[in-house]
Formats: C-alpha cells, sequence, structure tokens
C-alpha cells in the first residue's frame, strides 16, 4: 500500500521521499528512494527527513519488537525449547508530533482483526494523526500480501468507509482524499 501511495503521490506531481523496509518491490518512478532494514533504522531516517516534509503517511507495518541481543554466531540447539528475549522497537509514528516536532499533515495505518474503528480512534488519538487509513486484516484476500484492501478513513470529526478496490486504485482514491485533508488543514 505504501509503494502504491508513493506512486500515486508522485504521479499527481508532488515529491516523494518513500523509506521502506526490505520489499520484493520496484521503487515507483520519481519517488526518492531510502531504504532501511530495522525498524531502529526506519527511526533515524524518518527523524532525519520528518521536519523538512508537509506531509507524512506512515504505512509501514513495523515490527513491535526485536530481539535484545542478535549474537553474531548461529545460536546453537540446546534443550527442548528456546526463550528469546524482545524489547520494544520505536514507535516510529508516534514520536512524529512530540519528539520529532512535526507539524505537518500526519496520516497513519492501522492493521487490525477486531474492533476495527474503535482501535483507529484510539491510534488517530494516542499517535496525534490528522487521519488513520485502518484495514481489517482478518479478511482474507484484503490487506496484507495480496493486491486488494478494503479501508476505513478514520479522521478527528468523522468515519468514512470506502468500498473495496485494488491498491492501486485504491491508492489514487486515498491520494486524493488525504490531500483535501492537507488543504482543509492550512486553510485560514
Ligand atoms: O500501534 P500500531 O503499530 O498498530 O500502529 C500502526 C501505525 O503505527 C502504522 O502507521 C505504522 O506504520 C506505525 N508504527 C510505527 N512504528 C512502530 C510500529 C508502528 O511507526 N514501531
Amino acid at each position: 500500500m505504501g509503494y502504491e501511495l508513493a506512486a500515486a503521490f508522485a504521479a499527481a506531481g508532488h515529491t516523494v521521499l518513500l523509506v521502506s523496509g526490505p520489499t520484493a518491490l520496484d521503487v515507483p518512478d520519481r519517488v526518492d528512494f531510502l531504504p532501511v532494514e530495522t525498524a531502529a533504522e526506519m527511526y533515524a531516517a524518518v527523524a532525519r527527513h520528518l521536519r523538512r516534509m508537509d506531509l507524512a503517511v506512515f504505512a509501514a507495518a513495523v515490527a513491535d519488537y526485536t530481539p535484545a541481543v542478535v549474537p553474531l554466531q548461529k545460536i546453537k540447539k540446546s534443550g527442548a525449547g528456546m526463550t528469546l528475549q524482545l524489547v520494544r522497537t520505536p514507535d516510529i509514528l508516534g514520536s512524529a508530533r512530540v519528539a520529532l516536532a512535526f507539524t505537518g499533515t500526519l496520516v497513519g495505518f492501522a492493521a487490525e482483526t477486531e474492533n476495527l474503528e474503535v482501535n483507529a480512534r484510539a491510534k488517530l488519538t494516542g499517535k496525534q494523526c490528522d487521519l488513520v487509513i485502518a484495514n481489517d486484516v482478518s479478511q482474507p484476500g484484503s490487506g496484507f500480501d495480496c493486491d486488494h484492501n478494503e479501508v476505513l478513513l478514520v479522521y478527528q470529526e468523522h468515519t468514512t468507509a470506502l468500498p473495496p478496490a485494488t491498491k492501486h486504485e485504491l491508492a489514487h482514491r486515498l491520494v486524493g482524499e488525504i490531500l483535501e485533508l492537507h488543504a482543509t488543514r492550512h486553510s485560514p
């Protein structure tokens, strides 16, 4: 979804920086690309570039936890089970407003398996977003690892459901919605 949005913003004539973890997707035309591998690297890239952006869309499914220690050597088996210690990754979107002092239009995503609107609205408020695009990832054929998606747009004042579409079609619709929101936010 992030790649389709980057392509749609670029096609609409905007300058786009795409910060992405590893994927098998081709980088869209006319998009500046900054590859990263870990959540910490993504945080550093966002911290470096966010302030000069007018608008930011956080579509990456960032891991919430990472191994506390990454051994240099292969872990040898020992015993019947194994416990890995995990630590929290930085919440990049959650850092945008305060730690990174971003004042532009802020759009997040929410992938939920239940209580879609309530959970998305909690993210909208908690992470001080202008819009959260929520999708129900428990639905087969929609969301992760496929070309289709069906989303709910959770704004501060209202919620709008969009009909199911390909990610490509949806990205163009979302760019329209996001630019309209951006214009409203900046009108006197
Ligand atoms: O809280 P949750 O992870 O469900 O929120 C999803 C939103 O937060 C997405 O926009 C995702 O890109 C962003 N996120 C982030 N850093 C994390 C985890 C999620 O920016 N460590």
